[in-house]
């Protein structure tokens, strides 16, 4: 134990309902004691607050750990720490910053197992998914790594004989990066993997409950050598974070808002950051249809039903969230899909390694779910599978027939494992309610005819199309939002343009 700590040692009660035998033991977070990090890293220290907020396994509401509370005077320094260290930053050259960033990466491979750990007990996700969370976030360290020495300006023919136009690319400055618990890690690094290959500096609030996998990043950017003021992490509680938001999104040193949450957070995160004219990168909610139209092979469509919609117990936004299936083939789509979820769904405890579901973020999280199946079922939706909420955040895998466009769960995200299944008739039809949204981050759709691929996937309104295929995400590819889902794109060879600013240089007097 001297080298690593044991935080959570405490049996779950015998007594909780509806859970699993396997839920009936103890569950202890045990990781390298280094990547337990519970004070925030401000301008390369690791500094305490004034007070602290608990950590909880939203599994068992044990809590795991007390984490320093930052307040705006934390969050001010933190920013002037990063001001401070853009001046040097953005003179280290593009291949130094790789360097940097390569071996970020490298000690993310080799810490994954604990990462994972930290990611499974504060945010609930099975280990197996939060290992390939690791790989999915370290993966943009290795391409921004790579991205960083690939920013290339241009050189314009010029109209005018004596002059000469370059466009040069350059980082805006200081970064503040905002982040949610779904992914707690890779949220970050597909943000800070763009910003620090550009040469900016960035200030990262993580959400409440899941501020230990921002702090083992923390440490590891420190192991790596990355300059101290750099990489900044603040810490704090759902009561302070509008305070420490408003610094982050009205600082006048602050050139740049990223952030990934909720539709309401993003809009008053942008209403702020307005009156200094911020640039901002938005990733906010979505409300993935997923068609089935009757060409399609339908094992192939359960198969991407189940990837997209279980995964972190439909907890991410772009999770399929309506489920509009054509006529021909309705009835064996919710039959198919019925059984894989019988055979391949397990609810537990995320470090069970036989867990495919865990719970939900928190007891609100289960509420809202539950209200969404109440309101369909009291509209005449019927009930094939689950439907119950389960102690504490736990909610049953729940597939839901005769659903219809009114309902809730059709008009809202649900961001739990709730299937509704709606009947359409004709592809103007199901285009029609997929479209019905303020939103359009991604969308999904099965079928085997070319001509029906190409109308649909450029007409669906959304920023991501997944064609025969229930999961996309990777580093290589854009990932944003249409409409109210958002603004920029993240990954991709485009991510780190959101970091940069185009100076066009007018080099003149020079004689013909
Ligand atoms: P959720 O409702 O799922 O927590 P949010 O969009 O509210 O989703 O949260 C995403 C992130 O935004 C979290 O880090 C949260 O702390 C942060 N957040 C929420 N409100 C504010 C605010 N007023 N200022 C800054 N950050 C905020």
């Amino acid at each position: 134990m001297s080298l690593r700590t044991s935080l959570l040692l405490r049996q779950v009660s015998a007594r909780l309902p509806g859970l699993p035998a396997a839920m009936q033991r103890l569950y202890s977070l045990d990781v390298a004691a280094p990547l337990l990090r519970t004070q925030g890293y401000l301008g390369g220290r690791w500094v305490s607050a004034g007070s602290e907020f608990p950590v909880l396994d939203p599994a068992t509401g044990q809590e795991l750990a007390r984490v320093a509370d930052c307040g705006p005077a934390e969050a001010k320094r933190a920013v002037d720490a990063a001001y401070e260290a853009f001046q040097s930053w953005k003179q280290v050259t593009a291949k130094e910053r790789s360097v940097l960033l390569r071996k970020w990466f490298d000690l993310m491979t080799l810490h994954k197992d604990d990462l994972a750990k930290l990611i499974t007990f504060e945010c609930g996700k099975p280990l197996r998914e939060s290992l390939g969370e690791i790989s999915y976030s370290a993966s943009f360290m290795e391409w921004f790594s790579e991205e960083a020495r690939r920013v290339y300006g241009d050189i314009v023919p010029s109209p005018a004989r004596d002059r000469k136009i370059l466009l040069l690319k350059q980082p805006v400055g200081v970064a503040s990066i905002i982040t949610p618990w779904n992914f707690p890690s890779a949220m970050i690094t597909r943000k800070v993997g763009a910003a620090l290959a550009a040469g900016c500096t960035v200030v990262v609030k993580p959400a409440e409950d899941t501020p230990l996998s921002a702090l083992a990043l923390a440490e590891l950017a420190e192991q790596a050598g990355i300059p101290a003021g750099v990489f900044n992490v603040v810490p704090c509680s759902r009561e302070k974070t509008p305070a420490v938001g408003k610094v982050l999104c009205t600082d006048p040193l602050v050139a740049k808002i990223s952030f990934t949450g909720s539709t309401a957070t993003g809009k008053i995160l942008l209403k702020m950051a307005a009156d200094t004219v911020k640039k901002a990168s938005m990733e906010l909610g979505g409300h993935a249809p997923f068609i089935v139209f009757d060409s399609a092979d339908i094992d192939e469509a359960v198969k991407g039903a189940m990837a997209s919609k279980f995964r972190n117990s439909g907890q991410t936004c772009v999770c399929s969230n309506r489920f509009l299936v054509q006529s021909g083939v309705y009835e064996r789509f919710l039959d198919r899909l019925g059984r894989a979820m019988d055979e391949e769904l397990r609810i537990g405890h995320g470090s069970e390694p036989e867990t495919t579901q865990g719970p939900l973020i928190n007891a609100r999280a289960a509420e809202k779910v539950s209200q969404q199946i109440s309101d369909a079922v009291s509209r005449g939706a019927k009930v094939l599978r689950g439907g119950n909420r389960l102690h504490g955040s736990f909610m049953e895998p729940t597939l839901l027939s005769d659903v219809t466009a009114e309902m809730l769960c059709t008009r809202e995200e649900t961001f739990g494992p709730l299937v509704p299944v709606l009947r359409f008739n004709t592809e103007d039809e199901a285009l029609a309610v997929a479209n019905a949204s303020n939103v359009g981050l991604a969308g999904y759709f099965y079928s085997q005819d070319l001509a029906q691929i190409w109308r649909v996937a450029e007409a669906l309104e959304v920023g991501i199309v997944g064609v025969n295929e229930g999961l996309l995400s990777t580093p290589e590819a854009t990932f944003g939002g249409v409409k109210q889902s958002g603004l920029g794109r993240e990954g991709s060879k485009y991510g780190i343009e959101e970091y940069l600013d185009v100076k066009y240089m007018c080099l003149g007097g020079l004689r013909p």
